[in-house]
C-alpha cells in the first residue's frame, strides 16, 4: 500500500505566516507569570541593563578609554540612563506592550552609542555581541518585524565598525573578516533560527489555548489570561473599574438548530454568535467558548455598567440571523477588584467560583423563559472577603 503523506506547507508560506502573525504579548507575559518566572526574567533584564550602565562608566574612567570631553559626556549619559532603566526593571512591574517596544529601541540606541564612541573599533565590534541580548528579548516578547528591524540596525553598526577597522593603520584583513563573520553569525543567523523555532512552538502552544471553531479562547486560555487580566496586563484599568464581571452565556434551544438545519449550520451559528459577543464587549475583555454552545466573558469594569454590558450582549445575539434567529440566557456575577488584588488570591480559583455563580444565574434566566439576563452576587466563602452591594 502506498502511503500518501500530507503536503507540508512550503517554506515561503511558513515564512509569510511567521512575518504576519504578531506575538500575543499578554499571552506571552501571562505564560511566564503562571510559571512563576516572570520575576526572575525581570531581574535578569534589570541586571543586564545594570551591566550596560557599568561598561560606559568603565570606559569613561579608563585611561585607555575616552580621550575627549564630548565622548566622556556621552558615555556618562548612557551610563546614567541605563541605571535609571535598570532600576525601573528592578522595582517596577513588567512593562506594557508599548514600553516593551520602547525598551528595545532604548537598548539598541544605548549599546550602539557605546560601541560606536569606543576609540578601539575592534573592542567595539566585539561589544556588538551585547546586541544579541536585545535579540533574545525581542525573540520572546516582540514580533518578527521588531526582530528584523533590530537585526538590520545591529548589522549597520557592525558594518560601520568593520569599515573603520579596515582603514585603521593596523588593519589585518583576515582578522577583520573573521570578526565580522562571527558578529554576523551571532547577530543574524542564531537569533533568526531561534525566533523561527520559538514561533513554531508558540503557535502549537497557542493552539491549545484557543477554540478551533470560533477562534475564541477555550477554558484553558481563559484561565491563563485571567491572571494577566487581574494584574492589569491585558485590560487597561480605568479609574471607574472596581469589579471583574463574569458572564456565562448559553444559547437557548440550540439543539433545535442542529436538528432542523444540520450540524454545519449549527457550527456557522456558533461562529456568528462568537463574533457578536466579541463585538459587544470591550477589546480587552476575555471571551471564551467554554463548552458546546456556552461562552464566558470576563472583564474589568465598573459595577454600574455590568447589566448594561450584559444587555448589550443579549441584544447582539438576538439580532436576526440565518438560517434562524438565536437567543441566549445570560448569567452575571461580579468580583470585587480590591479583594482580587490580594496577592494571596488565586485568580483561577476566583474565576471558577465566579463562573459557578454566573452559571446559577444563567439557569435562573433560562427557567424564566430564556432570552434574559439574571444577576447573582457572589456568596461569602471561607477566606474570601465579600462586599457586593446588589446592583
Ligand atoms: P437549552 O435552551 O436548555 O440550553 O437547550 P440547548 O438545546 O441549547 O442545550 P442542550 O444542552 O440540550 O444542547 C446543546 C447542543 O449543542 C447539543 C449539541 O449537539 C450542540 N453542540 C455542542 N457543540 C457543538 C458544536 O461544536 N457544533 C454544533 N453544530 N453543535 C454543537
Ligand atoms: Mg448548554
Ligand atoms: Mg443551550
Amino acid at each position: 500500500m502506498i502511503t500518501k503523506f500530507r503536503r507540508s506547507p512550503t517554506a515561503a508560506l511558513l515564512a509569510r505566516r511567521w512575518w504576519s502573525e504578531p506575538v500575543e504579548y499578554s499571552i506571552q507575559v501571562a505564560y511566564f507569570a503562571r510559571r512563576g518566572i516572570l520575576g526572575s526574567l525581570q531581574l535578569l533584564v534589570a541586571t543586564s541593563t545594570f551591566v550596560l550602565a557599568l561598561i560606559p562608566a568603565a570606559i569613561g574612567l579608563s585611561p585607555a578609554g575616552a580621550h575627549d570631553v564630548k565622548t566622556t559626556v556621552v558615555l556618562w549619559a548612557v551610563s546614567v540612563s541605563a541605571l535609571v532603566v535598570s532600576s525601573l526593571w528592578w522595582c517596577g512591574r513588567w512593562p506594557s506592550r508599548g514600553w516593551s517596544g520602547a525598551f528595545v529601541v532604548y537598548a539598541d540606541a544605548a549599546i550602539s552609542t557605546v560601541v560606536l564612541v569606543n576609540p578601539h573599533p575592534l573592542a567595539g565590534l566585539l561589544a556588538t555581541n551585547a546586541l544579541v541580548l536585545v535579540s533574545v528579548y525581542a525573540i520572546f516578547f516582540e514580533g518578527p518585524r521588531t526582530l528584523v528591524a533590530h537585526t538590520l540596525w545591529a548589522l549597520t553598526v557592525s558594518g560601520v565598525l568593520a569599515a573603520r577597522m579596515s582603514v585603521s593603520p593596523s588593519a589585518d584583513g583576515l582578522f577583520a573578516m573573521t570578526t565580522t563573520v562571527t558578529a554576523f553569525l551571532s547577530l543574524v543567523v542564531v537569533p533568526s533560527v531561534v525566533q523561527f523555532v520559538v514561533w513554531m512552538l508558540r503557535n502549537d502552544a497557542n493552539d491549545s489555548l484557543t477554540d478551533q471553531l470560533t477562534g475564541l479562547y477555550n477554558r484553558r486560555g481563559l484561565n491563563l489570561l485571567m491572571d494577566g487580566l487581574l494584574r492589569g496586563l491585558h485590560a487597561e484599568r480605568s479609574d471607574s473599574s472596581d469589579a471583574v464581571m463574569v458572564l456565562v452565556i448559553d444559547i437557548d434551544c440550540f439543539k433545535r438548530i442542529n436538528d432542523t438545519y444540520g450540524h454545519a449550520e449549527g457550527d456557522a451559528a456558533l461562529m456568528r454568535t462568537a463574533q457578536r459577543i466579541r463585538e459587544a464587549v470591550r477589546a480587552s475583555a476575555l471571551v471564551a467558548r467554554s463548552g458546546g454552545e456556552e461562552f464566558v466573558v470576563a472583564d474589568l469594569t465598573s459595577r454600574d455598567s455590568i447589566l448594561t454590558i450584559a444587555e448589550r450582549v443579549r441584544c447582539a445575539i438576538a439580532e436576526p440571523g440565518t438560517p434562524a434567529d438565536l437567543t441566549a440566557s445570560i448569567g452575571v456575577t461580579t468580583m470585587d477588584l480590591d479583594d482580587l488584588a490580594d496577592p494571596a488570591t488565586d485568580p483561577i480559583a476566583a474565576l471558577n467560583r465566579a463562573i459557578d455563580r454566573a452559571d446559577h444565574a444563567m439557569f435562573e434566566a433560562k427557567h424564566n423563559g430564556g432570552n434574559a439576563v439574571a444577576f447573582r452576587p457572589m456568596t461569602p466563602h471561607p477566606g474570601y472577603r465579600q462586599s457586593y452591594p446588589p446592583l
